[in-house]
């Protein structure tokens, strides 16, 4: 900043010196004419009164040459570029001049006159009368006058002192006089001239910034993306600019006076434009209005506008000045990616759907296969290799149920329909509840469990989604283990009212580059191939900690183990009661038949594996239960027959369980208890059960302690 300035300032310097050596060499052809001319009078009127002819001579032929000298510099000054006037060699050629010429006007009254006080007196008349001209023409640069003045003053003062009459001597003083009042008035012209100049060369800067402005600013508009136009009130157009040409096909002579509205307006953006106008009678500025607009070519296009009112000296408004941006391409850019995004949301919707049935359509089987295993596994004369093919296809069941719940869950977190239901979250309880379920595959693996389930604190989470989390990086830990290893819960109070559960194992570890990836879906890893698993379990569990504004992560060692961690909002050591959901207990898989029982249940349910397998069940659990193959056969054995709970699928033909159970209800049946049986597990079901006037729900497929648990729930 500071170096431009002084730049700036140097430059007007070099200005200045270069208009005064303008200004001096600019006063030579009338002063040299003037003085060529005081020359020869002065010869012509002395030359019989001097002492020596030949001396007066001498000076007139030294005057001639130095007006000759300093004419002929003058021209070549004039004649040559403006850069070369800049060059110093002028200003000292020029102040030479006028000190010779100075010294020139000084010999003359050294010449000796005959009488002498006459003509003396003229001489010093003459030289007085140079050098007042002179300061007209030399006072642009105040050496130049002091250059002039003091030679040729000097020496007629000297020449006066030594003439001995007293006249002289006094008019010396004068002249002195004289002189100092020239210099210090040629002083004040003098300053007041380089004022004059800079005022002037600072004026004409300024003007000439202004004008290159103008001009890089009617460039800019020429040029730039935008399109410039204005119009008067009328709407007639009268500025159009080369991107105007550009985005709508019209030259500047083809736009200009013609109407902008009938020109790049397409009827049906005439509402559109009716808007901007208000807007703009206002007085509003409209920045980023966007409308279509046709073309010459009459093609529909995109632009987006800028537009300001212009305002007369009275604040009228006079005119628009408006500025457009093609952003056609844009806009269809926009419309590809909405369609791509409403295909995305489709595509995304029958992928859900699809989900939806094939949990259905997988549950349907399931719940034969393990159902009927679970019941067989009650037969007595079973044999050991029996049993132990009932147990391989309850394993496969179950794993088969396990991917299907896992991908329910991952459809539903990424639709959004995990609803979470938070809450204060004892440890200890969540503690028990997780050794509990874990045990028997600890015992089976032959690992030992080390969780302390008097641990006191809470954290804010689902209490089930949390439980979820922790039993499949329990079940992890216990699979991924080794013989004989261990698996520890530790629990940490963290900054920030985080509390941090750590799963610690002593299995196989995970490689620092496969930590990378172990979050994402479907990757095993390099699991063994005899360790059962889906892949999909620490996805879920990263994305429902998330959900409940927590962190998951993992520090593992090849051979040494792996601790996988969650931390929570929380405190430990809190050891008030905490409220929380009542919970289903660990169901044993311990059948405890009920003998007998007076309770006489109703089944509507059409598939013919279903209706067996559910026949059993209630046989096993001791009730007596009645068939019906689809809602309107139940209708009608409610009419003959009382019961005492209805079992009823949700999907049949003609009358579903929906419709059964609105129908039951409608007929002021209200104290029957009604459970559904779905195959569907997503959880707005749930909802639809209890609105269409349902009790409860089984998911399918039916767990025999699940199915016994709902049953006495409602029936005792
Ligand atoms: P799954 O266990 O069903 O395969 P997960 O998503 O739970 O799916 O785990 C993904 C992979 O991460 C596993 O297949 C396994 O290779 C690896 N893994 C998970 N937990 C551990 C652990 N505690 N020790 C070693 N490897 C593990």
């Amino acid at each position: 900043m500071d170096s431009n300035h002084t730049k700036t300032d140097e430059q007007l310097k070099q200005q200045i010196r270069l208009e005064e050596i303008r200004l001096l060499y600019g006063g030579t052809p009338f002063s040299y004419t003037a003085s060529f001319v005081i020359t020869l009078i002065i010869f012509n009127v002395i030359q019989d009164h001097v002492t020596s002819k030949t001396s007066l001579t001498v000076w007139l032929v030294i005057m001639l040459i130095v007006a000759l000298a300093r004419s002929i510099d003058s021209y070549l000054f004039t004649t040559s570029s403006n850069e070369s006037q800049a060059d110093n060699k002028w200003r000292y050629r020029f102040f030479a001049g006028t000190g010779v010429a100075g010294f020139c006007w000084g010999l003359l009254p050294w010449l000796g006159y005959t009488d002498s006080v006459e003509y003396f007196s003229f001489i010093i008349v003459c030289l007085i009368g140079v050098i007042a001209g002179s300061l007209s023409t030399l006072s642009y640069r105040w050496e130049t006058m002091v250059l002039f003045l003091l030679p040729s003053s000097i020496m007629l003062i000297l020449k006066l002192l030594v003439q001995t009459e007293n006249f002289f001597s006094e008019t010396s003083f004068v002249l002195l006089v004289f002189i100092f009042f020239s210099l210090s008035a040629g002083r004040r012209i003098f300053n007041n001239t380089q004022q004059n100049i800079q005022l002037r060369l600072e004026a004409d800067n300024r003007e000439q910034a202004i004008e290159l402005m103008h001009q890089k600013q009617a460039l800019h508009l020429q040029n730039t993306a935008l399109a410039i136009i204005e119009f008067d009130i009328s709407f007639n157009i009268t500025e159009w600019n080369k991107a105007a040409e550009k985005i709508f096909g019209y030259s500047r002579d083809e736009a200009l006076n013609e109407n902008i509205m009938r020109l790049i307006l397409p009827r049906d953006s005439s509402v559109d434009a009716e808007k901007l106008w208000e807007r703009l009678l206002n007085y509003e500025a409209v920045i980023g209005y966007i409308i279509e607009n046709k073309t010459k070519q009459k093609k529909p296009i995109f632009c987006e506008w800028f537009v300001t009112p212009l305002t007369d000296d009275e604040n009228n408004i006079s005119g628009i000045a408006a500025m457009a941006l093609d952003i056609t391409e844009k806009k269809n850019y926009e419309l590809t990616i909405l369609n791509a995004k409403e295909e995305a949301e489709k595509a995304n919707q029958a992928k859900s759907d699809f989900l939806s049935s094939m949990s259905h359509e997988l549950r349907t089987p399931l719940n034969a296969i393990l159902g009927f295993t679970q019941l067989l596994n009650y037969e007595k004369k079973l044999s050991d290799k029996q049993k132990s093919h009932l147990n391989e296809i309850t394993k496969a069941g179950n794993l088969l149920l396990e991917l299907v719940n896992q991908i329910l869950d991952l459809a539903r977190i990424e639709k959004g329909h995990l609803q979470l239901s938070m809450e204060k979250v004892n440890l200890t309880d969540c503690f028990k509840d997780c050794l509990a379920m874990i045990t028997p595959l600890a015992e089976k693996n032959q690992l030992t469990l080390n969780i302390d389930t008097s641990t006191p604190g809470y954290v804010i989470a689902d209490f089930t989604r949390l439980k979820q989390v922790m039993l499949n990086l329990l079940s992890n830990a216990i699979k991924y283990n080794v013989k004989d290893g261990e698996v520890n819960i530790k629990v940490l109070q963290k900054q920030n009212n985080m509390v941090r559960i750590s799963i610690i194992d002593t299995g196989v570890g995970i490689s620092e580059k496969l930590l990378l990836e172990i979050f994402q879906p479907f990757n095993r890893l390099n699991a063994a191939s005899n360790i059962e698993g889906t892949g999909i379990g620490l996805s879920i569990s990263k994305q429902l900690i998330e959900m409940m504004d927590g962190t998951i992560g993992v520090n593992s060692k090849i051979n040494e183990g792996s601790e996988f961690w969650i931390e929570l909002p929380g405190k430990l050591n809190i050891t008030t009661a905490v409220e929380k959901e009542s919970k289903a207990s660990y169901a044993s898989q311990t059948l405890n038949t009920i003998n007998s029982t007076k309770h006489n249940i109703l089944i509507a349910e059409d598939n013919p594996t279903n209706q067996t397998l559910i026949l059993s069940q209630l046989e096993a659990l001791g009730y007596s239960a009645d068939l019906a193959k689809n809602g309107h056969e139940a209708l009608n054995k409610m009419i003959k027959t009382k019961y005492h709970l209805l079992l009823t699928d949700c999907n049949m033909p003609l009358v579903d369980g929906y419709k059964l159970t609105r129908t039951i209800r409608a007929r002021g049946n209200n104290d029957l208890p009604i459970i559904a049986i779905t195959a569907n597990a997503f959880p707005d079901i749930k909802a639809e059960c209890l609105k269409a006037g349902m009790n409860d729900l089984i998911t399918k497929p039916v767990n025999l302690s699940t199915l016994k648990q709902t049953l006495e729930k409602h029936l005792l």
